[in-house]
């Protein structure tokens, strides 16, 4: 067997205790990273048990942390919790998200909000505070979604917004932290079998005809993509996405 390839690495993971969250925690523990990771309900509590065993199995510390990501003092409370227990902080996932869908006129103020400063502000405030952290060969990675470069169907105008706002973030931090060798990348899901998107929901036929393959991902598909650009062979990707969906926007 190889060297792992994050041994010794710290990350933190938001919104990792189920789906492309939780894939994501366990493959960079396999690598050999100790990782930290945010949840936000009860049953997110529950779940996060599973993955802390899970990622001490494999030998890696793991630290749970509740953190809002709606509430801006709890994501860099987090980051800084993360990096604390840690002892550093090499790797930043920004995972965390929502589904708002629904007709354009039927969207509230208060579901703009909330998912805005969900997918973009705590995007935008966990990097900011990982920077203080991050050495050189550090790495932001967030989760986009494919809906982000093209949207194929109605209802999901707040959502493809606020999905397509870490590109801009992703370019700009790119700019910015590369002279000390740090990069952000985007990594763009389609159609997941996760809670958010069940492979067996009455939406699912319809999302699989999209696709050129006619197959939805497993989280692990997305989350050996955010291991490649977290690992060596990331080294000099920086400022782009690579989308993971089945060919949906071929
Ligand atoms: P799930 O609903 O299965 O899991 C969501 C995760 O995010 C959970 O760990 C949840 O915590 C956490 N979370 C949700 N809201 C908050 C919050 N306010 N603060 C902190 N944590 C929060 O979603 P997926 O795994 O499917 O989605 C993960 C990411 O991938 C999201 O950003 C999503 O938009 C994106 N994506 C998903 C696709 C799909 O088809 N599934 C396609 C494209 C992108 P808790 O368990 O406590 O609720």
């Amino acid at each position: 067997m190889g060297e792992l390839t994050l041994a010794g690495k710290a990350a933190l993971v938001t919104g990792g205790s189920r789906g492309i969250g939780a894939a994501i925690v366990r493959r960079l523990a396999a690598e050999g990273a100790d990782v930290a990771f945010t949840y936000v309900s009860a049953a997110g509590e529950a779940k996060a048990k599973d993955v802390v065993a899970d990622v001490e199995a494999l030998g890696r510390r793991a630290v749970a942390l509740q953190a809002d990501a709606a509430d801006a003092d709890a994501v860099t409370g987090a980051v800084d919790r993360a990096a604390a227990e840690l002892g550093g902080l090499d790797i930043l996932v920004n995972n965390a998200g929502v589904f708002p869908s629904g007709p354009l006129e039927d969207v509230t103020r208060e579901e703009l909000e909330r998912t805005l400063a969900i997918h973009v502000s705590a995007a935008f405030l966990a990097a900011q505070s990982a920077v203080r952290h991050l050495p050189e060969g550090g790495r932001i990675i967030s989760i986009g979604s494919n809906l982000a470069e093209r949207v194929p169907f109605p209802g999901i105008a707040l959502y493809a917004m606020s999905k397509a706002a870490l590109s801009g973030l992703t370019r700009g931090l790119a700019r910015e932290l590369g002279p000390r060798g740090i990069t952000a990348n985007v990594v763009h899901p389609g159609p997941t079998d996760t809670d958010m998107n069940p492979s067996d929901s009455a939406s699912a036929d319809f999302l699989r005809g999209l696709m050129s393959l006619g197959r939805y991902l497993d989280p692990d598909d997305v989350a050996a993509q955010v291991l490649h650009l977290a690992g060596p062979g990331g080294r000099n990707i920086t400022g782009t996405a690579i989308t993971v969906d089945s060919g949906t926007n071929a």
